[in-house]
């Protein structure tokens, strides 16, 4: 039975879709329909199908706190395998039944007579509902940069999150434009295969080791049948990456640390002092995400490969030419350029109380109470929303975490027979400018990067704390902080 009869509609089947379904449906709320794009559920790890995508933060910890597993094959599980992982735990808590692939929302309206979101596809389908939580992601809208004459490459070109099937570089002069977190991961694997690979790098990284190797028969088997060992190395996990975050919240002190680490690793990686000297990053380390591979360096050293710093002033029929003038010819071109990500669920039109448009609300920048709910946008929850992104962490924990929040909020709202429920203002004014406040001083604000709003420059991605902080500021609801509404009749209920 569901809870009041309260409709809930879930944008997005990626990992913080799943985790608001599961957790909404384990408390009674059944009337639930995720919205989904692509034609099955995973979300990022739907799309992101390069080679050698892999996960750089360990899957005992990017995984979902109730559905441990102890048979990932290395650290850091390849795409395929949490895949499988993200499609099997929706099946195994009944989450298939709610899912409507295919399907592109456009735009979601609040009604105010009717006290509901009213959620359109653009193939024309309706929905309607009383409570709506988007998790469409921070990473899933392909930014590609707007270079010159790019429309007249006439060789292959894609984005890393849309890499076709059939592309096989073997005997190919490849170009890679950026050097992220996506490309630092095929890059090496095109190494091997090219006949020619040109890297052009904007920014160089900073670097620590990772060589993922898969885990010995004998580690399998100790994780496997050891009991409290899968446990204990999620802990370890755990503080490991909240010493990350120490490290960039602090970068005078630890920060220097790990800069240090990091400077002692690349050095020995990067034997060629030309690629050395182009490679080496110039800012503070954890500013942009610190990257972890053991295989990057070593293949930009490769005599096919060549790292390119110079800027890219335009593309011909068949080539790639920087600010210098060098034109290097290639037949394909892969923009590892990545994610508009502070973007949000936008362009999506939403249109909250008194015909308000979220990217009106958000002109400034975006921001939401905790990264999950709107002044103005009742029963509206965001899901890997403004400032709730980790560059230390698991997003899989903060997005438990909210979806524990957001089934507060419709208790709240059923017990109280209410049809809405909405952040106050000055909540949210307050709360926002509290989070703000303590970018100051961290490696974050050292630096250009995607968590970074270009106008004023304040951090929009990036939760400014650990993980621990965030899971605390939203174990319980304060209801205080928010105002019920009850515009039609509804039954209350029990808790
Ligand atoms: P990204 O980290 O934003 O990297 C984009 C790269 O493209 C950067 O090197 C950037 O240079 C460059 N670039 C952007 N615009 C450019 C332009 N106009 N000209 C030249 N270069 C340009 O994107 P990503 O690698 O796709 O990763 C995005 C995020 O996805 C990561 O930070 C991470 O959170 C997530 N991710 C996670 C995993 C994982 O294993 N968990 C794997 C892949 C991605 P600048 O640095 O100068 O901007």
């Amino acid at each position: 039975m569901a809870r009041g009869g309260l409709r809930v509609v879930i944008v997005g089947a990626g990992l913080g879709g799943i985790a608001a379904a599961i957790e909404l449906r384990r408390h009674g709320f059944d009337d639930i329909r995720i919205l989904e794009k692509a034609p099955a559920p995973g979300g990022t790890w739907f799309y992101n199908r390069y080679p050698k995508c892999a996960c750089d933060v360990p899957s005992h910890l990017y995984s979902f706190s109730f559905a441990q597993r102890r048979d990932w094959s290395r650290i850091c599980s390849p795409r395929e395998e949490i895949l499988r992982y993200i499609q099997g735990v929706a099946h195994d808590h009944g989450i298939d039944e709610y899912l409507v692939t295919d399907t592109e929302v456009s735009a979601c309206r609040w009604d105010e007579a009717a006290s509901r979101w009213t959620v359109s596809s653009s193939d024309g389908r309706v929905w309607d509902a009383d409570a709506l939580v988007v998790a469409t992601g921070q990473l899933h809208k392909p930014s590609v940069p707007p270079l010159p004459a790019a429309d007249r490459f006439g060789g292959e070109s894609f984005h890393s999150s849309r890499w076709p099937d059939g592309f096989d570089p073997r005997g190919k002069r490849v170009a890679v434009i950026g050097t992220g977190a996506s490309g630092i991961q095929f890059i090496p694997a095109l190494a091997d295969q090219a006949q020619r690979l040109f890297v052009f790098q904007r920014t160089a990284n900073w670097f620590l080791p990772r060589r993922n190797r898969a885990y010995p028969a004998w580690l399998r088997a100790a994780i496997s049948y050891l009991p409290g060992l899968q446990a204990c190395r999620r802990r370890y996990i755990y503080h490991y990456a909240e010493m990350l975050t120490r490290m960039i919240r602090n970068p005078r002190t630890l920060g220097r640390i790990g800069g240090a680490w990091s400077a002692t690793f690349m050095r020995l990686q990067l034997r060629d002092p030309q690629v050395r000297r182009k490679a080496w990053p110039n800012y503070t380390f954890g500013c942009k995400r610190v990257l972890f591979s053991s295989h990057y360096l070593p293949a930009l050293q490769r005599p096919n490969v060549e790292l390119v710093t110079e800027p890219i002033s335009r593309l011909t029929s068949g080539a790639v030419v920087t600010a210098d003038g060098v034109q290097r010819e290639v037949d394909a071109v892969i923009y590892a350029t990545g994610f508009r990500a502070i973007d949000f669920m936008l362009p999506m039109e939403v249109v909250g109380r008194g015909g308000c448009r979220l990217g009106e609300a958000w002109a400034g920048a975006p921001h939401a109470h905790l990264g999950i709910t709107v002044p103005g946008f009742p029963s509206m929850f965001l899901i890997y929303g403004p400032n709730t992104n980790t560059s230390g962490g698991s997003i899989i924990l903060y997005e438990e975490a909210q979806a524990a929040y957001i089934r507060q909020a419709l208790e709240h709202v059923v017990t109280r027979g209410a049809d809405a429920v909405e952040v106050r203002p000055e909540v949210e004014a307050t709360s926002d400018r509290k989070l703000q406040a303590r970018f100051k001083g961290t490696a974050w604000v050292q630096c250009e990067s995607w968590y970074r709003e270009g106008g004023d420059g304040r951090i929009v991605a990036n939760w400014p704390g650990y993980m621990r902080e965030y899971q605390r500021a939203v174990t319980r609801l304060d209801p205080s902080e928010y105002e019920f509404t009850y515009a039609r009749e509804r039954e209350p209920l029990g808790a």
